[in-house]
């Protein structure tokens, strides 16, 4: 299997430039094992910490550096003998929707490569979806893992907040973001979060989740036609669903009634407001976070400068590219002195409203799930074809809701729309991942999905 899996990998990944490294020797290593993860190859994004394997975050700032610890996320799943074969291409630190913001290279998207992936945790998305790994590990800040998942057609998980630890992710805005799963199928990613879950000494917000009865109304909150137009028409940008997409919606909404979910209409009166606090939430986090990037303790430091502080704003300057300097910007702006209230803060009640509107719908007795579309289009194409910087910022909004208010949220394909992968996603109740699984693994046997031409099952049980 191993001569034909490593051709099957070069060939691939000539075609999508899914990885900014991988190695051979560990290639030849993998096997489908028997049991659980065992023997599985998989891949992780730039930005989660792996021994001796790049950790670039997509920028030229660390291009060529190497982890010197690996994530605990990482290290549970080697633990459960599962072999990291390389790390894969995102948009720099995480930011963006397409990929095309990493420094280093480009990824294609399997189905079409004159697509984008979807981003930031396209390399991962890219990766299963051509076969090349049964799974990837990714980051969802505001949609990271869902969006790159329903451009390639694949199962993307991202966690309660806290639900995975944090140990070992390279950090772009903390209170958002978790370390999340991209997989081929339902039970695959499952099973994979099952492994990388639960409190670690490491990550003081990370925690293991009480038991849940099981108990479940059977009952999913939907927005109706209505509701989407209602929202988007007090919003920034357009986030309006393409008829590609809202195809894809209304199929996942038959498939689910016709396994017996009862469909009742919901409502988020702050939604329209996610995308602004998102984005000054996360610019704000990220210009505290990215302030460790001096070319002192970390990235290439600069041939020559006149002082300390000349070194660093020439390794900056050098080192991080146009959109990365965009958000550090914005997010000193929303957090400089006198202003706070302005931005920042109401940004936080905003977010305060947010979680609220969804714990109303998710209360006890009330919506087991929420359905929302992911993306308002399928894999957008590059340069004038595709959608402008802003547009991608606007169309977060049924992403970042999710992060904004910690909630678990699973992506999944639903059907292939002009022959591009289309996904919806469930949002579920705090640590209630199972039952997003159980919905999301009914609708798979249900509507199994297919694979891009010329892809090959290497990985199935
Ligand atoms: N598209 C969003 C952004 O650019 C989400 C990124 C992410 O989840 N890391 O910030």
């Amino acid at each position: 299997m191993n001569e034909e899996y490593k051709n099957y990998f070069d060939a691939w990944e000539t075609k999508t430039g899914a990885f900014i490294e991988y190695r051979p020797e560990a290639i030849e290593k993998a096997h489908n094992g028997t049991t659980g993860l065992s023997g599985l190859p998989f891949a992780v994004k730039d930005n989660i910490a792996v021994k001796g394997f790049s950790i670039s975050c997509g920028s030229k700032l660390l291009e060529g550096m190497q982890s010197p610890y690996t994530a605990t996320a990482v290290r549970r799943l080697e633990e459960a003998g599962a072999i990291v074969i390389g790390k894969t291409n995102m948009d720099e630190f995480g930011m963006g929707s397409s990929t095309d913001f990493s420094a280093l290279k480009q990824t294609n998207n399997p189905w079409n490569t004159e697509r984008v992936a979807g981003g930031s945790s396209g390399g991962s998305a890219a990766a299963v979806a051509a076969g090349l790994v049964p799974f990837a590990l990714g980051s969802d800040t505001g949609g990271s893992v869902r969006q790159p998942a329903a451009f390639c057609g694949v199962t993307g998980l991202k966690p309660t907040w806290g639900a995975v630890s944090r140990y070992g992710l390279v950090a772009y805005a903390s209170s958002l973001e978790t370390i999340g799963v991209l997989a081929g199928t339902v039970e695959r990613c499952r099973m994979v979060f099952n492994v990388i879950k639960g409190s670690d000494p490491r990550d003081e917000t990370s925690h293991d989740a009480e038991e849940k009865s099981g108990e479940t109304t059977k009952i999913i909150g939907v927005l109706s036609p209505e509701t989407i137009s209602k929202t988007l028409s007090g919003s920034t940008g357009s986030a309006a669903l393409s008829p590609a997409v809202q195809r894809c919606f209304d199929k996942a909404k038959e498939t689910l009634s016709a396994l017996g979910y009862t469909l009742v209409p919901v409502e988020f009166p702050a939604l329209r407001f996610a995308v602004p606090a998102y984005y000054t939430i996360a610019t704000a986090e990220a210009s505290a976070n990215l302030a460790r990037f001096d070319g002192i303790r970390y990235g290439k430091r600069p041939d020559w400068a006149e002082n300390p502080g000349d070194l660093i704003d020439k390794a900056r300057a050098e080192g991080f590219g146009q959109e990365v300097k965009l958000r550090i910007l914005l997010g000193t702006f929303v957090l400089r002195s006198g202003f706070q209230d302005k931005y920042y803060n109401r940004a936080q009640q905003i977010r305060g409203v947010i979680r609220q509107n969804f714990e109303t719908q998710l209360a006890p007795g009330k919506c087991d799930a929420i359905l929302m579309p992911v993306y308002p289009t399928t894999a957008f194409g590059r340069g004038g074809s595709g959608l402008s910087t802003f547009a991608q910022k606007a169309a977060d909004i049924w992403t970042c809701c999710a992060n904004l208010a910690g909630l678990p949220a699973l992506s999944f394909p639903v059907s292939l729309e002009d022959g591009m992968p289309a996904g919806v996603q469930l949002l579920g109740k705090p640590f209630d991942e199972q039952s997003l699984f159980n919905i999301a693994a009914q609708f798979e046997q249900l509507c199994p999905f297919s694979h891009p031409e010329g892809w090959k099952d290497f990985w199935s049980v």
